[in-house]
This record gives structure tokens, C-alpha cells and sequence, in this order.
């Protein structure tokens, strides 16, 4: 909870680095030679989660709310069917609710809603792959709708706005330009939408106990992405190698010494690196471990020292002595 200018700016679901980001990190330093192609997803990536960031910051500084507020970022909920929507930051207020989009591409990004056409450009002019963020958000707008209704809110307006990150990015209206900058436009600009927003007559007002049991219950809805690892950033298994990777140095082959591991690269002592290995070894091979294939994992020669440390894992487990199988808990479940 952060108390600021009198406003409470409540996190529900804080802003973490989001696991794609973790589980690439983690691959490219288990690969010998990591293709480009992962390189520059992460640095994508990377800047993508630079810009929310920087837009929680904004918010925090600029005093955009009028009332308490609850956020939620990087949330993911249950579509219709087997599908999903992604929201970037999501933002209750009693008032009203705001999704908020960020993109961080120092991009043309050009409408034309009379045509039905989008377009994104890069500074040669050339067009460069990817969605319309007003519709994105719009999407969003009425996936949202429909789960705060089935918590008994209605008549809630929701206004999803696409922020642009980059002040390097520019937004081009080929028809109903008013309609456009008021669903796209830089961080500087939030404050004045998002402020006459909230003096807009309100139909009715949620309560904040009401309000925080319905940000609590999207948390609690919330599905992190569960991919195929290996098949999403397209890599072999047989290239990953095995062993902890230094927290400090992220080199690979941490040394276990009595309890706790070492970093011949960089000297560092951790406690818990295993914990990171246990995950990437979920993710990338299979939701299961033996002993055996622990003891290879972390590049152990000991069954003991391995049976203590997995079972200070507090894993999941199954079957006696031997044959023992274990699985992810909550913690390596991510
Ligand atoms: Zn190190």
C-alpha cells in the first residue's frame, strides 16, 4: 500500500518482472550459443516492461486520481472458451475503471477508423508487423466488461487508452482525429484524460470494500501463460544445458558447499539459487523430477544432498523411496 498526496494507490498484483522475460533469461544463459533472434526478443521484451514501469511511476507522480485506487498489472483472464486477453494495468477506481495499454515502439502508428484501416510504420516508412491498439484495448474493454458484471458491478464505465512510451512515437489520424487522441496518446497526456474522466457525472459509485473484493477476485482469476517453453521461443531441450546459474554473475555451474551454493566465476554465496533452476527445469522439460534427474540438473553427485534439497522445496510428491516422483508447488508452478 503507498500513501501518496492523500490518494491510496493500492497493489493488487504488483508489477513483476513477467515470466516470459524470466524463463528467457534464463534460457540464453543456459544456451552455449543463444540464436539472435532470442536476443532481440528479450530486448523487446525487455523495453515493453521498461515502459510499464515507467507509466507506474507517471502515475505515482502525476496525481491523476481523485479517489483510492486499486492496480493490478500484467493480468490475464479467461476469455470465452480456451482463449485468453492480456491487460497491461489495470486500474479501479469507484468511480470508474481504466485499462491501460502501453507500447514502447518508437512507431508511426496510423489510423484510419472511416476505412477501417490501421497501419504501423517505422521512421523509413516501411510497415512494421502488429495490432491496433485501440481495437486492442477496445477488446479488452468488453472482455473486462463482462467479468465485473458477473461480480455484480454494473454500470461501471470502463475506458480503455493505449499509452505510448516512447516520445519518439507518433499517432496519425486519417479520420475522426478527435475520437483517436483520446485512445492514444503519450504518458505526459494521461493525467488530462484520465482526470476528465473522473469528473464526468458518475452514475453510481462502488464502494471500496466492493471494489477491492472485485480487484482481489480478478487477481485470484488471474492464469499465467503456461506454453510450451521449449516450442514458443523455438529451442531444443538437448541445447539447454544443466546446473544453477549464479544470481550475481549468471554464469552457469554453481558449486553446492555444504548449504549453500558458489560461483567460482564471481565468488558469490546463495542460498536459494536452485530455486530459479527448479523453475527453468519445469518449464523446459516437464512438469516432474526424480531424484536422478535433479541430481543432473543441478549437476549433483550426491542422491542426499539432493533428496534434502528437494524436499526443502516443499514439492508436490508421489510414490516411496526411489521411484519417488516430485512436482511443482506454487512457488515453481509460476
Ligand atoms: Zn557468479
Amino acid at each position: 500500500m503507498k500513501n501518496f498526496f492523500g490518494v491510496i494507490m493500492m497493489f493488487i498484483k504488483n508489477v513483476e518482472k513477467p515470466i516470459t522475460i524470466a524463463l528467457l533469461e534464463a534460457l540464453i544463459y543456459r544456451l552455449k550459443q543463444p540464436p539472435p533472434r532470442l536476443e532481440a526478443m528479450l530486448k523487446g521484451l525487455n523495453q515493453g516492461f521498461r515502459a510499464e514501469r515507467e507509466l507506474l511511476y507517471y502515475l505515482e507522480r502525476a496525481r491523476v486520481f481523485k479517489e483510492d485506487v486499486f492496480l493490478l498489472h500484467d493480468l490475464r483472464l479467461p476469455a470465452n472458451g480456451s482463449t485468453f486477453f492480456q491487460i497491461d494495468f489495470l486500474l479501479l477506481t469507484p468511480l470508474c475503471a481504466f485499462i491501460l495499454e502501453v507500447k514502447s515502439q518508437p512507431h508511426y502508428f496510423i489510423f484510419n477508423p472511416a476505412a477501417n484501416q490501421f497501419r504501423l510504420e517505422n521512421n523509413a516508412g516501411n510497415l512494421v508487423s502488429g495490432n491496433d491498439p485501440i481495437a486492442q484495448v477496445e477488446e479488452q474493454v468488453d472482455q473486462l466488461r463482462w467479468w465485473i458484471a458477473e461480480y455484480g458491478i454494473n454500470h461501471y464505465p470502463i475506458y480503455g487508452i493505449a499509452a505510448l512510451a516512447n516520445p519518439r512515437s507518433t499517432v496519425i489520424a486519417k479520420s475522426n482525429p478527435e475520437q483517436i487522441h483520446q485512445k492514444i496518446m503519450h504518458f505526459p497526456y494521461l493525467k488530462k484524460r484520465m482526470k476528465i474522466i473522473q469528473t464526468e457525472d458518475p452514475k453510481s459509485k462502488v464502494s471500496i470494500p466492493h471494489l477491492k473484493r472485485l480487484a482481489h477476485a480478478l487477481a485470484n482469476a488471474h492464469c499465467p501463460p503456461r506454453y510450451n517453453w521449449c516450442e514458443y521461443f523455438e529451442v531444443n531441450t538437448k541445447d539447454i544445458q544443466p546446473g544453477v546459474i549464479c544470481p550475481n554473475c549468471f554464469r552457469i555451474g554453481m558449486q553446492r558447499k555444504r548449504y549453500s551454493w558458489y560461483c567460482n566465476s564471481c565468488h558469490h554465496i546463495s542460498k536459494n539459487a536452485h530455486h530459479d533452476a527448479f523453475r527453468d527445469f519445469f518449464s523446459f522439460f516437464k512438469p516432474s523430477i526424480t531424484n536422478k534427474e535433479a541430481r543432473w540438473w543441478l549437476q549433483l553427485d550426491n542422491r542426499f544432498t539432493t533428496h534434502a534439497i528437494l524436499k526443502n522445496m516443499n514439492l508436490e510428491s508421489s510414490g516411496e523411496t526411489r521411484g519417488r516422483v516430485y512436482y511443482p508447488n506454487l512457488q515453481t508452478r509460476r
